[in-house]
């Protein structure tokens, strides 16, 4: 099951920015089926957690800032080979490496604010989802 899911997450940016139906388009226009949906604000500390790799690295500070700038959507997404496949559709960390048709191509503002998150792995894809959502909210 966790092989054919990944997380994802409309950043602060993109969804202050109106741009959450178009990303909703180019998700489900790839082919992902939404499993899961949810609307939620993280906190600084939250945010904190959900990066916690990153911890050490001097952005981390302006990273918990940014990902608890305003609302986010939390996505459970299901499709085969999702994990890397997601991360091709969203395309490179930095948008100025972004490559055409990719979502944050499309949608990133920067590296900063860069629109989505993807799953780097199915591990993290599993834990990414229960990190916001019960198994009874992933249909
Ligand atoms: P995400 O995990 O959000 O999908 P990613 O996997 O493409 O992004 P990571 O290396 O996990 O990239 O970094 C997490 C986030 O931290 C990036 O999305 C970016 O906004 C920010 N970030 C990464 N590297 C830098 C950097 N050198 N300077 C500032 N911010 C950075
Ligand atoms: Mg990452």
């Amino acid at each position: 099951m966790a092989t054919n899911r990944t997380f994802s997450m409309i950043k602060p940016d993109a969804f202050a920015d109106g741009h959450t139906g178009g990303i909703l388009t180019m998700i489900n226009e790839a082919g992902y089926k939404i499993k899961a949906i949810k609307v939620i604000k993280l906190t600084d500390e939250k945010a904190g957690q959900f990066y916690e790799v990153h911890k050490e690295r001097s952005f981390f500070g302006d990273l918990k800032r940014v990902m608890s700038a305003g609302p986010i959507v939390a996505l459970v997404l299901e499709k085969e080979n999702a994990v890397a496949d997601f991360r091709k559709l969203i395309g490179a960390t930095n948008p100025a490496n972004a490559e055409e048709g990719t979502i944050r191509k499309k949608y990133a503002k920067s590296l900063e604010s860069n629109a989505v998150h993807g799953s780097d792995s199915d591990e993290n894809a599993a834990l990414e989802s229960s990190f916001f959502f019960s198994q009874f909210e992933i249909v």
